[in-house]
């Protein structure tokens, strides 16, 4: 049908990819475009000359305030638009509604899929917000510029406000106003390197840690397990921060009675022990002289046990002194190379495992040589407990501009990758490894005394192929003193 006669009129019509009709002041179709035979499934023959509800008996439409819709856009000689659902379609549809003469052309176009994608969004959304205000744990959501936008109850409480209103009110400055953070060893942590702030800054993707914020006033210590990590929100341009705080104040609380108790007995243990190993001395002196038969083997064994529990105390008392930052250091000027070979003709004679060193280059640093020695000794003696005893052990030192790297190299049993993320953090044992003596404390001291110097530790290892500790000591006098706590 020619609706107008217009020279190619009808067929611009005809090619509009949205629906399009002609209806009078009734509803009635005028004019049916041939997407819209498409669309509804009749042809247009059927529908011209019919009414809305006619043509659609089954249509949920309020035609009344349809038509009022329609007689106002053409009162006012504006167009007018709205969004239906239509039943007999099951499809929602966008009309666009232009009045001309005593007639209304309407566009409509299928909105169904925006419709419940909106739809699933909304819920989303909602589901998301309940679940928020419902978690325990705080979260928190910050706009580029570190102002919070979102906070739910659990992180308001947490940080002391009111209401969560009060915490999205209040200005940026207000949590660093009133908390001082702090790392697991007690040890200051800047703001600015709080793990929603490195995000900001653009530092890092995501960031966790485990912090302590003690109000400035009350002293009051809040222990929180944070992950901080940049999202994208519909509502903002730029790229927002999330940080969720788990509040582990209470099971610090026992683990700090945990550390008081280990720490205790530990003091307790040592004075009587140091007293047991040198009366164990003196016998052994004593027994040299005499000629009892079995009993020099008895007071070795005594002796090596004595030994051991000694060692062990020294662990555990190291352990309470890194919990209670009181890791001291005793740094002077030492060649690493001399104290590299020291502790290897230590241990040779105690070990059927070929000990080599590579780089002999003489290296001085500036660090607690005891310490060092310690940290030496616990990563060969790794080395030897964890790879059979006809396997080669390789040290190496090798200077670099500002520090040198230390490595100790095996061929046992390697660790596995989820190993490799855990041995470090104290009393881990891998699970393979449990039947062996020890406490799962050795790397952790270790790690400790490498990070107090400003070095850092790390393994490189494949199971079955064997491991690499490596750590790296800052060179000389300046570099070894410009210690900084870094989140890692
Ligand atoms: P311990 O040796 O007393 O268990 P450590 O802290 O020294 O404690 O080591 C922690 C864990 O790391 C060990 O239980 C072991 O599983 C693993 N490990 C450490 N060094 C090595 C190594 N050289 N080869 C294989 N596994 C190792």
């Amino acid at each position: 049908m020619k609706l107008f006669d217009l020279p190619g009129y009808t067929e611009i019509l005809e090619s509009i990819q949205d629906g399009f009709v002609v209806v009078d002041k009734d509803l009635r179709y005028l004019y049916v475009n041939k997407k819209t035979e498409e669309i509804v499934g009749i042809p247009a023959k059927d529908l011209i000359g019919k009414k809305l509800a006619e043509a659609f008996p089954d249509h949920n439409l309020n035609l009344i305030s349809l038509i009022n819709i329609v007689k106002k856009a053409w009162f006012e000689k504006k167009v007018a638009t709205l969004e239906i659902y239509f039943k007999p379609l099951h499809r929602w549809y966008f009309l666009t509604i232009y009045p001309f003469d005593d007639k209304y052309s309407v566009i409509f176009r299928d909105i169904t899929e925006e419709k419940q994608t909106k739809e699933m969004l909304q819920n989303s959304q909602e589901q998301l917000s309940i679940i928020f205000k419902n978690v325990s744990d705080g979260i928190v959501i910050q706009d580029h510029t570190g102002k919070i936008i979102y906070a739910n109850e659990a992180a308001a409480y947490m940080s002391g406000f009111a209401s969560v209103k009060h915490m999205v009110e209040a200005p940026i400055s207000t949590l660093s106003e009133r908390f001082d953070i702090f790392d697991q060893q007690k040890r200051p942590v800047p703001w600015q390197n709080a793990p929603g702030r490195q995000v900001l800054d653009g530092k890092r993707d995501s960031v966790e840690a485990v912090l302590c914020f003690i109000n400035k006033k009350t002293k009051e210590e809040i222990w929180a397990d944070m992950k901080s990590a940049k999202i994208s929100s519909v509502m903002e341009k730029e790229p927002c921060v999330i940080t969720i705080f788990h509040n582990i104040t209470v099971l610090k609380r026992l683990e700090q009675q945990k550390d008081n108790f280990i720490s205790l007995v530990s003091h307790e243990l040592k004075t009587p022990l140091t007293s047991l190993k040198a009366y164990v001395q003196i016998l052994e002196k004593q027994y040299k002289k005499s000629h009892v038969t079995n009993t020099g083997n008895i007071i070795a064994k005594v002796s090596s046990n004595t030994e051991k529990l000694v060692e062990l105390i020294h662990s555990l008392l190291d352990v309470s002194r890194i919990q209670e930052g009181k890791l001291k250091l005793k740094k002077r000027l030492f060649s690493l190379t001399s104290l590299l070979q020291e502790v290897a003709e230590d241990i040779r004679p105690i070990t059927d495992h070929p000990i080599s060193m590579v780089n002999k280059k003489n290296i001085f640093i500036y660090a607690d040589r005891e310490r060092i020695a310690q940290v030496l000794v616990n990563l060969i003696t790794n080395a030897i407990k964890y790879s059979e005893s006809t396997k080669r052990i390789v040290i190496s030192s090798v200077q670099r501009k500002n520090d040198v790297v230390i490595s100790v190299k095996d061929f046992g049993s390697g660790i596995s990758q989820k190993d490799q993320q855990e041995i470090f953090k104290r009393f881990y044992q891998s699970a393979e490894h449990t039947t062996f003596p020890g406490l799962g404390l050795g790397l952790y001291i270790s790690s400790e005394i490498i990070k107090e110097h400003g070095g850092t530790i790390w393994v490189k290892s494949k199971e079955g192929k064997g491991s690499t500790f490596f750590f790296t000591l800052p060179l000389g006098k300046k570099g070894s003193k410009e210690v900084s706590h870094t989140l890692d």
